[in-house]
């Protein structure tokens, strides 16, 4: 079989390459453009069984040949980091509907199973934690521009639901709740791989705002783990699911384990989210997922705690800091 991971030299999509081919005999089809992604994610993987292709998700007619040739699509490209989209949100929105679009049409051609990348913030700035699939979503106005990511990424999903039910498309959502892991750049506004850099480099960790919201922060192995899962089990198709650790973390505390962990002599500091993000920004408190839907389902949720994940994180860039010098 092959498989197709748009998005597959980014972040997660590298992990869920390493692990489809641990885990199967299968074929791995890559499509990327390499806008966040990064070519070294797969230079580690067999090349006899990993084909990739430098294209754009937008371009209909690539995406349909690329589909064509799979058996199987991990739907994960998208433009991401809260940073990235309030910089550059025409570029974001039309990768994340058009884009999403054109694998969607793509798949149903042939009936290609899909499981699509959605995400916590589609519940926008709800309070009403933890959240459950079927919640109400809340979002800002539509000049406020962070909630352009919620409403695309909301949009994809209704658009996979209306391909589920009217082309019979086998499709299954995954929200993904702030997956983290090594391979995870701070380039784009990510907090671990921030706060690990900062520590390690003895520089002040930067907290925005008042550090008191919560994230709950799933390791990629986990999360790659359970995204196979639910694409190979027949009853997640049609689907929505939290993909998400239960335990929420304040950013605080999560700054003082970086230090602890790290053995830095940091500092905190806080600096308001609208010296970061612009006046209007909004920032939800709270985000934890209820994974009972998840539990029920497949049998498990996110195992990894959140000290497993920063000593993995932080290996890999002592490991790295070993091998440059
Ligand atoms: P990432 O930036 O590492 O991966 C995204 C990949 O998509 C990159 O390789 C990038 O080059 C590629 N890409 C972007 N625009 C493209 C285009 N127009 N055509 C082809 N390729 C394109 O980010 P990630 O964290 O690995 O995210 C993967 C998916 O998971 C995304 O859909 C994201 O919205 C979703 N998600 C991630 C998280 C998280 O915590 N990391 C949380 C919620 C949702």
């Amino acid at each position: 079989m092959s498989i197709l991971i748009t998005g597959g030299s980014g972040f997660i999509g590298s992990h869920l390459a390493d692990h489809l081919l641990d885990e199967s005999n299968d074929k791995i089809l890559v499509l990327d453009d390499f806008s966040t992604g990064d070519a070294g994610n797969l230079d580690h993987l067999d090349t006899d069984r990993v084909e990739v292709r430098d294209g754009d998700i937008r371009d209909a007619e690539t995406v349909r040949e690329t589909v064509g040739d799979a058996d199987a699509v991990y739907h994960l490209a998208a433009a991401v980091g809260v940073q990235n989209i309030v910089e550059n949100p025409l570029n974001s929105l039309k990768t994340n509907l058009e884009g999403t679009e054109n694998v969607l049409e793509a798949a149903a051609e042939d009936r290609t199973p899909v499981f699509l990348a959605s995400s916590s913030e589609v519940y926008g700035k709800s309070e009403d934690v933890p959240f459950s699939e079927s919640d109400d979503a809340v979002y800002g106005p539509t000049t406020t521009t962070r909630w352009g990511y919620a409403t695309a990424k909301a949009t994809d999903e209704f658009l996979a639901l209306a391909y589920a039910d009217e082309r019979d498309l086998p499709v299954v959502i995954g929200r993904y709740f702030n997956i983290v892991g090594p391979r995870q750049t701070g380039q784009y506004g990510m907090v671990i791989p921030t706060f690990v850099e900062q520590a390690l480099a003895g520089e002040d960790l930067t907290v925005y705002g008042d550090g008191t919201q919560t994230r709950s922060f799933t390791h990629v192995a986990d999360a790659v783990e359970l995204t196979h899962e639910l694409l190979e089990n027949e009853d997640a198709h049609g689907e929505i699911f939290n993909v998400g650790a239960p335990d929420p973390t304040s950013i605080n505390d999560l700054a003082d384990r970086a230090i602890e962990l790290t053995d830095s002599d940091s500092e905190i500091t806080h600096v308001p989210f609208e010296k970061v993000y612009g006046e209007d920004f909004e920032e939800p408190d709270q985000r934890e997922p209820d994974v009972t839907k998840l539990r029920e389902t497949l049998g498990w949720t996110p195992e990894a705690d959140l000290d497993r994940i920063l000593t993995d994180v932080i290996d890999e860039r002592t490991s790295e800091e070993v091998v440059a010098e």
